[in-house]
């Protein structure tokens, strides 16, 4: 995510610099985590990752023998996810009603059980819910807060397959996020145009799901709405169908894992334009039809962009499609949904473009395992853009020295270590960004892209932790490469401008 507004960083700047009661969160503690990147830990038998997984958060003996739990163990976000299962799959059937901003749908979730369960959780928020359905049985089902707890007909044994089908309708109501103070996350619905921002817990707001970037799944949309409305979701456009009633139902699929969050559906008046890399990869840009001839010269850096990242990771651009969708209004921001970030009107300038197609490799294809870590999504995004720029001598907006001058004047804590309300703040842009350019300029830049790679190849499609990503330094660069990340990771003193 990349915030534009001038008030929106204004004011976090002005609340940084004048709270020095600002509570410092523990780092926290992954007892069970390989530090080295290698296996994960193995427990039962199943290998299983680490970190935020069920799995290691139910060997204290205080939850039930038998069935889910609310929350995989998130030190920010205490009830996100859930505990018993994994999502294999999902795949949402979604009638919209834009004007009406009225919901009516079917979601159809494969997982697998990684225990008995008698009983289980999804998360959902607002809504109703009709009827739910567990391996074809009808289910019975409680609703709290925003949990959705299921009981089927028969317990679910363990690592056994499930499909759970949950209908539900309603209009959908934006999360109020405590990671995200000055706005609302999840479905949105404006100016005739749905859209979604869900980073980090707004999934719940549209759709049942183990809502945790801990648990990837694959994802397909069926999404019908009125026949001169365009409906855009994550990855590729399989099908166009006219139902003949005015109306038309859409399918897209995303075949390649994903987490909650970056999910999104699009639905209003939007004029595709398309273009490919010279590898062949296809852009598919979607555009207000009265802003399209401005917008497409402004995405037109995106095909060198991801040759850039590329040629950095020594990997592919990780999914079978990209583009960008621009609203017909401001937001103040961009959003890297995955393989189509969204973008207000006013965030289409190139560094913010640059920055959410590197979420497309850091936060898309590598996702955190715990929302303490987003600096390893928007430190990169931030400082990796940057290079794009200074790679192809053209001006950056953000670079070092100036994202240094912000942060001696703010808030200047560890990123690794910001409370829940720094979440999107300066420190873990900024500091993060900085920690890769300190690190960069320690070790020279054929070890730096080294360990970007080595980083991305251990991790592509998986979910990393600082803790990796320091291993990855030390075993790369050395102790005192890993002590130079530390410094800036870690700590209240902003160590001195890296030469
Ligand atoms: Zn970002």
């Amino acid at each position: 995510m990349r915030r534009t507004s001038v008030a929106f960083l204004l004011v976090i700047a002005a609340a940084c610099s004048s709270d020095p009661d600002v509570t410092v969160v523990e780092p926290v503690s992954t007892e069970t985590t390989s530090t080295d990147g290698s296996e994960p830990v193995v427990t039962d038998g199943e290998p299983v990752d680490s970190v935020g997984e069920p799995s290691t958060t139910i060997s204290d003996g205080d939850v039930p023998a038998v069935g889910g739990r609310d929350g995989v163990g998130d030190s920010f976000y205490p009830s996100m996810g859930n505990g018993g299962y994994f999502v294999d799959d999902y795949s949402l059937n979604l009638d919209v009603d834009v004007d009406g901003n009225e919901l009516d749908a079917t979601a159809t979730i494969s997982a697998t059980a990684s225990e008995e369960l008698s009983t289980f959780h999804l998360d959902l928020h607002g809504l109703e819910v009709t009827s739910v359905g567990v391996d074809g049985q009808p289910a019975t089902f409680d609703r709290e807060a925003d949990e959705l707890i299921i009981t089927p007909a028969e317990p679910i044994a363990s690592e056994s397959a499930f499909e759970v089908e949950v209908d539900y309708e309603g209009t959908p109501e934006p999360i109020a996020d405590p990671g995200v103070p000055l706005d609302s996350v999840g479905w949105q619905n404006r100016e005739g145009t749905v859209y979604v921002a869900s980073e980090p817990s707004g999934a719940k707001s549209w759709f049942p799901s183990n809502n945790h970037p801990s648990d990837k799944a694959t994802f397909t949309f069926v999404i019908t709405a009125d026949s001169d409305l365009t409906a855009v979701a994550n990855g590729v456009r399989e099908d166009l169908v006219d139902n003949g009633d005015g109306t038309t139902t859409t399918t897209w699929n995303m075949s390649d894992q994903m987490t909650t969050y970056l999910a999104a559906i699009y639905v209003g008046d939007f004029e595709l334009r398309e273009s490919t890399t010279d590898d062949g990869l296809r852009i598919r840009n979607y555009f207000p039809p009265a802003f399209a001839d401005d917008l497409e010269d402004d995405f037109e850096l995106t095909a060198d962009v991801i040759d850039f990242y590329e040629e950095l990771f020594g990997a592919d651009y990780p999914f079978a499609e990209y583009g960008s969708i621009v609203l017909p209004f401001s937001t103040g921001f961009a959003l890297e949904n995955q393989t189509i970030s969204v973008h207000g009107l006013d965030a289409t300038d190139p560094y913010t473009i640059a920055h959410e197609i590197m979420h497309q490799w850091a936060g898309n294809s590598v996702t955190v395992a715990q929302w303490q870590d987003i600096w390893l999504l928007e430190g990169f995004a931030t400082y990796l853009a940057y290079m794009y720029f200074e790679d192809r001598g053209l001006n950056s907006q953000i670079e070092p020295q100036g994202m240094y001058s912000a942060l001696r004047s703010g808030f200047s804590i560890g990123p690794a270590e910001v409370p829940i309300d720094e979440l999107f703040g300066l420190s873990v842009y900024f500091r993060g960004g900085m920690t890769l350019h300190a690190l960069r300029v320690d070790v020279g830049d054929d070890a730096f892209q080294e360990i970007m790679a080595v980083y991305y190849e251990r991790n592509a499609g998986e979910r990393a932790s600082t803790e990796e990503f320091q291993a990855i330094v030390e075993e790369i660069a050395g102790a005192d490469a890993l002590d130079v990340v530390n410094s800036w990771l870690f700590g209240l003193e902003l160590p001195p401008f890296p030469e």
